[in-house]
């Protein structure tokens, strides 16, 4: 692991495409990768916990923090409000994923432009909606909200570095992987090590072999 900044990655999408199932695989996959936790005024779906998937907040708490200028980016999406605390990016971590919608992706990548953007698309609406309903975590008018909303999240894929396709879970998880990793190799996070590198071949005279242990 290198010693740089954690890797900052925004993964956005139209509600069930499979952003929390793929950057769920991911961080199986590659260690050392953590979710920034977001507060939201949302109800806990059954199995979320708090301060593990988000901080549940009622909204006079989440506006207190609004007020404290709290937060890196915050948005009101799906008539909720969600925002990304400054805390979360200091985070000491190989890489850290967003979660967020199109306005905080925006919002991140205008205060860091090193952030990766990821977004998800399904293969078709038609199996975004199978999906969204098949997750049984929502009411029926819940989906329909979430659907109707998926075509305005969509539109905005051009502010994004990537677009990946979710259809097959195994393919695209092994894309998000190589995403992570190839973004891992960009030459400004390796800087520090070339020049490092370089001071200690000047330590020793340049062109001479290290001495011997
Ligand atoms: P998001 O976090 O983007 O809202 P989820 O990760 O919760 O979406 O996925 C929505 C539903 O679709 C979940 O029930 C998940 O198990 C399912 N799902 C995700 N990816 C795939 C896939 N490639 N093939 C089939 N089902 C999938
Ligand atoms: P969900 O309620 O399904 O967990 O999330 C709904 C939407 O809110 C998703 O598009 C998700 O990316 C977005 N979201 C979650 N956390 C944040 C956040 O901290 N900031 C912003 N802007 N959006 C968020």
């Amino acid at each position: 692991m290198s010693n740089e900044s954690p890797l900052l990655v925004i993964v956005s999408s139209p509600s069930g495409a499979g952003k929390t199932t793929l950057t769920g695989r991911l961080r199986r996959q590659v260690e050392g990768v953590e979710f920034s936790v977001s507060h939201t005024t949302r109800r806990p779906r059954d199995g979320e916990q708090d301060g593990r998937e988000y901080h549940f907040t009622d909204r006079p708490g989440f506006e207190e923090l609004i007020r404290q200028d709290a937060f890196l980016e915050w948005a009101e999406v799906h008539s909720n409000l969600y925002g990304t605390s400054k805390t979360e990016i200091s985070r000491k971590a190989r890489g850290i994923i967003f979660d967020v919608d199109h306005q905080g992706a925006r919002q991140i990548k205008s205060q860091r432009s090193d952030a990766v953007g990821i977004f998800i698309l399904p293969p078709s609406m038609k199996t975004l909606y199978g999906r969204l309903k098949g997750r049984a975590s929502e009411d029926a008018a819940t989906v329909a909200a979430r659907f109707a909303v998926a075509q305005e999240e969509i539109a905005h894929y051009g502010l994004f570095d990537y677009v990946l396709v979710n259809d097959d879970l195994e393919e695209a998880t092994q894309k998000l992987v190589a995403i992570f990793l190839a973004e891992e190799c960009r030459r400004n996070r390796s800087a520090r090590l070339a020049e490092r590198l370089l001071a200690e071949g000047r330590g020793f005279g340049g062109s001479t072999p290290p001495p011997a242990d």
